[in-house]
């Protein structure tokens, strides 16, 4: 079908009285699992409820990093089938999203994590990430700008090295996504906000039976929580209380400059990491704010911070201008992995939260394996780790040692 320039991406719809599923968040995860609804299971009876406009969360305010090179065996795997569901976008959902596989190099400046990224290599090796721990001569040839001196505080001892990680087109994937549900007659609700979600039974058996919105109230007997650093405020609404603390997220760009950086560097040691997009510019992001809010502002000791930990990496760029700082949310759970699952407490209601500073890149695959769980009733293996249940089992999935600054 051809596009002409006057053709909205997707329509605005009159709120029906019920739905089969309603999806609160329109972000990449929220979209993804209508996408997957529609498309591999015939469910197209189905809401989007975004209460401001679409991408306005995490998903339009990332630094668009996309790797697999995680810890844990669980993470690796799931992480590894986002990223061949991104490689093949573009032709899936026929929309460039523009993804440049430049590749991630994530420095180490002290023994112990030089030690952590070994393990990360040999572990990403048995399960098929290209990945691999360098010395400071490979990462020269990669990075000639790279400070790799002894001068600095903390200089660069070694890096894991992986080839297929890089940079998407955030805002491209979250219109492409909504443009492909929008097709399949999956209705996007922006300016709709749950106020509240209603329930029916007594403890025990209860069940979710619709949800109470600022345009009404809609009948559904299947909801989901996609709402990333809001997720707890919405699971209170069935009196759930989640294992998560929100916390801003900042980061900033430059002024555009001449090509010299093409892989992203991530310091596991500095809490900093850096980008050169194609325009030019830098993009740097810093390690989350210190205290738990909904703040969605920049600020100026984070601003220091992400310029000192710059240019202990490159001290050449420090007349470089910052053009723009901006801030997001981001849930976070205490084994830094995600929270994929429906719960016994509230049958209908679903989550797909927990996604800290580094869930963009999981979007496709956690909206396809929940949109199974959905149709199905069946976990598939690849979330089955991450449901609810894991922290009254005891069964946690530590993954803070790749995902709590490498995003
Ligand atoms: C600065 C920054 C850098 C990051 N960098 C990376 C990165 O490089 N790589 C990576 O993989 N991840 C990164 N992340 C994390 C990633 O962006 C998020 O984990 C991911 O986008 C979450 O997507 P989502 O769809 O779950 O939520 P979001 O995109 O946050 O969408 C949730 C939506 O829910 C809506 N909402 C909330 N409450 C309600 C309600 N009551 N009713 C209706 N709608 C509601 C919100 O308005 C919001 O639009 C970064 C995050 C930030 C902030």
């Amino acid at each position: 079908m051809q596009l002409f320039r006057h053709d909205r991406l997707w329509r605005r719809h009159p709120i029906k009285p019920s739905y089969d599923v309603v999806i609160i968040g329109a972000g990449v995860h929220g979209l993804a699992t209508a996408y997957y609804l529609g498309r591999a299971h015939g469910i197209r009876k189905v809401a989007l409820l975004e209460k401001n406009w679409l991408g306005y969360g995490a998903s339009g305010r990332n630094t668009a990093i996309i790797r697999a090179n995680y810890r844990t065996p669980e993470g690796v795997p799931f992480y590894l089938a986002s990223l061949g569901l991104y490689e093949e976008m573009s032709h899936e959902l026929e929309w460039n999203v523009l993804f440049t596989q430049c590749g991630h190099l994530t420095l180490a400046h002290t023994d112990s994590s030089v030690n952590g990224l070994r393990v990360r290599a040999e572990t990403n090796k048995l399960l098929d990430v290209q990945s691999a721990l360098i010395g400071p001569e490979e990462i020269r040839r990669l990075v000639p700008g790279l400070d790799l001196s002894a001068r600095p505080r903390f200089p660069v001892l070694a890096a894991l090295w992986h080839p297929p990680g890089g940079i998407i087109r955030h805002d491209a994937v979250v219109w492409a996504y909504a443009r492909a549900c929008d097709r399949m007659g999956i209705e996007i609700h922006e300016h709709t906000e749950a106020l509240g979600i209603r329930t029916e039974g007594t403890d025990g058996a209860r069940r979710v039976t619709g949800v109470t919105t600022n345009r009404g109230e809609i009948h559904a007997a299947t909801v989901v929580n996609c709402t990333a650093g809001w997720a707890s405020t919405v699971s209170r609404m069935v009196g759930l209380d989640l294992p998560l603390v929100t916390h801003p997220l900042q980061a900033c760009v430059t002024e555009p400059l001449k090509p010299f950086l093409t892989p992203v560097i991530v310091s596991s040691n500095l809490h900093v990491y850096i980008n050169q997009t194609d325009r030019g510019e830098l993009v740097i992001g810093a390690e989350i704010d210190p205290y738990q809010c909904y703040s969605l502002r920049g600020t100026l000791p984070t601003l220091e911070q992400m310029a000192q930990q710059t240019l202990e990496l490159f001290p050449q760029l420090h007349s470089v201008r910052v053009l723009r700082q901006w801030g997001g949310i981001c849930e976070i759970t205490p084994d830094y992995s995600p929270i994929i699952s429906g719960t016994d407490a509230v049958q209908g209601f679903f989550m797909d939260v927990g996604w800290g500073t580094y869930g963009f890149k999981a979007g496709p695959i956690a909206g396809k394996c929940l949109a199974e769980l959905l149709a199905t009733g069946r976990a598939n293996p690849l979330i089955e780790p991450f449901a609810l249940s894991r922290f009254s089992q005891d069964r946690l999935v530590g993954e803070k040692a790749a995902a709590a600054v490498s995003h």
